[in-house]
């Protein structure tokens, strides 16, 4: 069965519509949130209605507790923590609860679901190269788990203690190996590439396929600067930095 897995929306509803109608053409079984709902962009109510009555699950992001207060500012950045409490002031409290209540991690159909580290889900670990990925892929006992967070679509494939690292597409599942596949950011790119991203999971096939999108970026820009947010927020989604 096909399923979709979505993450680092950051209040992005323009990316967030073209990633949805993608979506729809493959008819998935399901369709699961790693978090970060919001921050960063402009509409953050706007992101969570258009998706809480589609997912199965969610786990929450860095930024979903920082805009509902949960977690201290001061590892933010500037724009970071302005976007923050913008959002804090934006969301309604049905959605401020909606994610303040949900879970660091969730098992979901024999692989993980986490935002950031598998490891430690409530320290926010970046994970970019085999050496830490082999560190959080110690932590779980799935064969796959799935994150957010970097921002950066990937894949890393162990194969006992060897952990390679790929940037392609479509991996193809192989028996006996373990995954740790970041899906990438529907909302802020920052891998130089402008497009949204999520990913395709057939769990029938064993198949991952990264999709890529174009989607209105100017709209999205537009909206960062008539809210009054900083203008680097609206300019790095053109450049998907
Ligand atoms: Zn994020």
């Amino acid at each position: 069965m096909l399923h979709a897995i979505v993450s680092d929306i950051h209040g992005n509803l323009e990316a967030l519509e073209s990633v949805l109608a993608d979506i729809a053409r493959h008819e998935p079984a399901s369709i699961v949130c790693l978090g970060d709902f919001v921050g960063y962009g402009a509409s953050p109510n706007e992101c969570i209605d258009r998706l809480r009555p589609l997912i199965e699950h969610a786990v929450v992001g860095n930024h979903d507790l920082a805009a509902c207060g949960k977690l201290k500012l001061t590892y933010f950045n500037s724009n970071a923590a302005l976007a923050a409490r913008w959002t804090e002031s934006s969301l309604t409290p049905d959605n401020l609860q909606y994610l303040r209540d949900l879970p660091f991690s969730v098992r979901w159909r024999e692989t993980l679901l986490v935002h950031a580290s598998p490891a430690e889900p409530e320290d926010w670990h970046y994970v970019l190269s085999p050496v830490e990925a082999q560190i959080e892929m110690d932590a779980y006992q799935e064969s796959v788990c799935f994150i957010g967070h970097s921002h950066y679509p990937g894949t890393f494939d162990r194969n006992d203690d060897h952990v390679r690292y790929t940037r392609t597409p479509e991996v193809r599942l192989e028996k006996g190996h373990r995954y740790l596949v970041n899906v990438g950011s529907v909302g802020q790119p920052r891998d130089g590439d402008p497009r949204a991203a999520y990913l395709l999971y057939d769990d029938m096939e064993r198949v991952l396929r990264h999709i890529r999108l174009e989607y209105d970026v100017a709209g999205a820009m537009r909206r960062i600067l008539g809210a009054g947010l900083p203008r680097f927020l609206a300019e790095r989604l053109q450049w998907g930095e």
